[in-house]
């Protein structure tokens, strides 16, 4: 789809136009009844809506059923729209943005965002290999909004957590270097376990991994071509190919957006951070308005509200 903003808002200027297209995009403009799978439906409510014809079944069931866009007060002409503004924001973009952009307000926009940022996870993504560059970094010291909406107690309660006390944003790339795909983990923390755990998890044995000369990757990769640069003697590539430069700069576009739009993230958000910065990393290449539409073919994510507070109750300013 060759689109812009402006061609966006005139195409699905009403709610009928955006439910054809989400039909088109989620079941390839032939409905499927998302309660029992049967393939004949009946349309209702004058094209709102559909029936399932099963008679063992005869739910009603709407385009956006089992979608992050479920069960929302916010009309699909605003959805649409917000998606491509996520996908295409190279940076990303803020909650207060996206609502001013929008015209809705503040709450309506951080809850779109969290929403819209589910769907950006690659599930069950393939397997690296050939050559994958590995390196690792914090994104931020300090998370002020993990604080916000808590009482003194419960504050001094999360500090004396080891789990907050050592959390510093730990995150992990891993870049494959021809396809310059990147998967990114986050951690409570940089330990060697985890490191080896991600890797074990998404790198093939036998790849040449390039690392710099951390402890982190001392033993237990033996199943790896394991090659590393030495950053702490200044030394960034050796014998022409042995670097990590991919992940390095991936961290600097990530950093960038992390601090100067978002300012500061929460720990439990981070691997939904990760998630949105590797997903355009990773669609780069493709336009704007054909990672509108792949996104769409991955609405199905079930994220709740009450998830991304997780019971604190009070609305988030972050982002
Ligand atoms: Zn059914």
């Amino acid at each position: 789809m060759n689109t812009n903003l402006k061609k966006l808002m005139r195409d699905f200027n009403t709610e009928q136009k955006c439910r054809d297209f989400l039909v088109r995009q989620r079941w390839n403009g032939q409905p499927v009844c998302p309660h029992c799978g049967y393939i004949k439906v009946y349309t209702i409510d004058k094209g709102k809506g559909f029936k399932c014809a099963s008679p063992k079944c005869y739910k009603k069931f709407t385009v956006t059923v089992g979608t992050v866009m479920q069960a929302s007060n916010i009309p699909l002409t605003t959805w649409l729209p917000a998606i491509y503004l996520i996908a295409s924001h190279k940076k990303g973009i803020s909650s207060v943005q996206l609502a001013k952009d929008l015209g809705v307000t503040q709450k309506t926009g951080w809850f779109m965002l969290h929403r819209i940022r589910e769907f950006m996870k690659e599930n069950n993504p393939e397997m690296l290999s050939g050559i994958v560059e590995s390196d690792e970094t914090y994104m931020a010291k300090k998370f002020r909004s993990d604080y916000k909406g808590l009482s003194e107690e419960q504050i001094e309660a999360l500090q004396k957590d080891n789990f907050s006390q050592k959390n510093k944003g730990a995150v992990l790339g891993l870049a494959e270097r021809i396809s310059g795909r990147i998967i990114v983990q986050a951690f409570d923390s940089n330990n060697r376990q985890n490191v080896q755990a991600a890797i074990k998890k998404n790198v093939k044995e036998d790849t040449m991994l390039f690392t710099d000369e951390s402890n982190l990757y001392k033993s237990g990769l033996d199943k790896y071509n394991h090659m590393t640069v030495n950053h702490s003697r200044r030394e960034w590539v050796r014998a022409g190919i042995i670097h990590t430069n991919n992940v390095e700069a991936f961290w600097s576009v990530m950093k960038r957006g992390v601090y100067g739009i978002y300012h500061q993230i929460s720990f439990k958000h981070l691997q939904a951070y990760c998630n949105e910065f590797s997903y355009r990393y990773n669609s780069r290449k493709i336009s704007d308005g054909l990672r509108f539409e792949l996104s769409l073919k991955n609405i199905e994510g079930r994220l709740t509200y009450k998830q991304l507070v997780h019971g604190k109750g009070q609305e988030n300013k972050e982002g």
